[in-house]
């Protein structure tokens, strides 16, 4: 059974995975987390909950049914905005491509699908393939938490406050609406290039504090 998730931020249904256990691109050669990652909202908070946790990992074996995208494109029947790993990642291509797949057959349904498998060569061609897609903005994470930009046509950084944006950056300004999207759709825009996230969190002014005495 297909298992989606109300972000409270968010206007809209997710699919997700659990946090960490499915992202290979949160980590470094090293096995240590990249800067970005160290303050992974899901990995704290609500996110520690059985109840949370369940569906992401239930899904986690529910995505290998075969009937597994006939079921998602039913499920989003009636959806005009959907996010795609509100945490976890699409760690492996069987999985890409079967997303792949619902994006192309609902069209009616804008999917903003952000990750970090653009550091896999394998994954080139599949992310490729879903940014082709009109309803499809494929959002290419960067590990900077400085506001580090990566090479792609969308991408998203983390900035350390609001003043730190630069001219070519889509300031996230869900800060001022109590960490709520409202009426933004700036994630699911192919005409915005680099939206910048304010970094939020303890665990991610610490980050953001060693870095800069380092
Ligand atoms: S940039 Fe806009 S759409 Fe993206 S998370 Fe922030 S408020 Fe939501």
């Amino acid at each position: 059974m297909v298992k989606l998730s109300n972000a409270s931020k968010m206007p809209c249904r997710s699919w997700s995975l659990q946090a960490l256990d499915t992202c290979p691109g949160s980590k470094n050669a090293d096995g240590s987390l990249v800067d970005a990652c160290k303050g992974c909202y899901a990995t704290t908070g609500n996110y520690r909950f059985p109840n949370v946790k369940a569906p992401r990992l239930h899904n986690w074996e529910d995505w290998r049914r075969d009937e597994w995208v006939d079921d998602m494109v039913t499920e989003l029947d009636n959806d005009r905005y959907f996010r795609w790993f509100d945490s976890g990642d699409m760690a492996v291509l069987p999985l890409a491509h079967k997303i792949l797949e619902v994006m192309q057959r609902t069209p009616w349904v804008k999917h903003w699908l952000p990750t970090r498998m653009h550091k896999f060569d394998k994954f080139t061609s599949v992310i490729a393939d879903m940014q082709t897609l009109p309803n499809v903005v494929v959002r290419l994470s960067s590990d900077s938490v400085q506001g580090g930009i990566i090479a792609g046509e969308t991408t998203s950084t983390i900035i350390p406050t609001p003043d730190h944006a630069t001219d070519s950056m889509t300031v996230c300004e869900a800060y001022e609406r109590a960490g709520k999207c409202g009426t933004c759709r700036a994630c699911w825009s192919k005409d915005v290039t680099v939206v910048a996230y304010p970094a939020h969190g303890k665990t991610m002014a610490k980050v953001i504090t060693l870095l800069e005495v380092a």
